[in-house]
């Protein structure tokens, strides 16, 4: 093929020749490069992230995780409108939200107001309680509950922490539920996956709920509150049980996100 070459077709592989005073522009231009290139300040090397930083930076990006794992995580607990999730709430003391949403639907039903609630005959609450343990307690709170929304706040579920354990069963972190999945208010539930998830993420050391939602509010901001704890709570029941958690098959072991505090 080199012997069919054009003259053409050669002159384009040979550099063209360069006269003296080309060549002196060329190092003179040269040797200003290399100057400015020493002169130039050294740039740092950017740090690589440790995998177990601080607990502020990981809450963060263990939530951000956990979207991506469960980005429709909700309450768990089946209702409609504040009256119904405060019900419901109080109803999940000592038992799993899908029992309460069992009985729920029957409940509702025949007591769908503060009103109706607060008239209920004591006995028929009972049985209707029955399944969930408890029932006594439970007939006795919801009927304290229908006649203080009746009597105080005009039959309406009130907005604030305040008002809401003035009820009778209503604690905090029912009324943390209420606030956050019916009013829209960040608000962060600690119950028992929420407070393991954090002792084990190396959020908190503490036992206290109150003392965990302060602990993760002082590293989530507010618009994580509510939802993340939903993932939480999604995250401990499928991967991070409480007596054999699945360190193995967990995207936030493998991100480098928990340090496996006490397991
Ligand atoms: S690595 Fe283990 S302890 Fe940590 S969140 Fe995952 S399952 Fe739980």
């Amino acid at each position: 093929m080199a012997e069919t070459r054009t003259k053409a077709s050669v002159a384009l592989l040979v550099p063209p020749m360069r006269s003296r005073k080309e060549d002196e522009v060329r190092r003179s231009a040269s040797s200003e490069v290399t100057a400015a290139v020493d002169a130039a300040p050294e740039v740092p090397e950017i740090p690589e992230v440790p995998a177990v930083a601080g607990p502020a930076w990981r809450a963060g990006a263990v939530d951000d995780e956990l979207i991506a794992l469960y980005p429709d995580a909700v309450c768990a607990l089946d209702h409609d409108g504040p009256f119904q999730l405060l019900v419901a709430t109080v109803l999940s003391a000592q038992t799993t939200d899908a029992r309460v949403n069992t009985v729920t639907p029957e409940l509702f039903g025949r007591y769908p107001d503060a009103t109706a609630l607060g008239a209920a005959r004591r006995e028929d609450l009972e049985a209707i309680l029955r399944p969930l343990g408890f029932q006594r307690a439970k007939a006795g709170h919801l009927l304290g509950i229908g006649q203080a929304l009746t009597e105080r706040f005009e039959g309406r579920v009130p907005r604030s922490r305040e008002e809401l354990v003035s009820l009778p069963g209503v604690g905090r972190k029912t009324a943390n539920v209420v606030l956050g999945n019916a009013f829209g208010k960040p608000a962060i539930t600690v119950d028992t996956h929420v407070g393991r998830l954090s002792r084990r993420l190396g959020w908190t050391m503490s036992k206290d709920p109150l003392r965990v939602e302060k602990d993760i509010a002082a590293l989530w901001e507010p618009w994580r509150w509510t939802d993340g704890c939903h993932r939480l709570i999604e995250h401990g029941r499928r991967v991070c049980s409480a007596r054999s958690p699945r360190c193995g098959e967990c995207a936030l072991l493998e991100a480098g996100l928990c340090p496996q505090a006490g397991v």
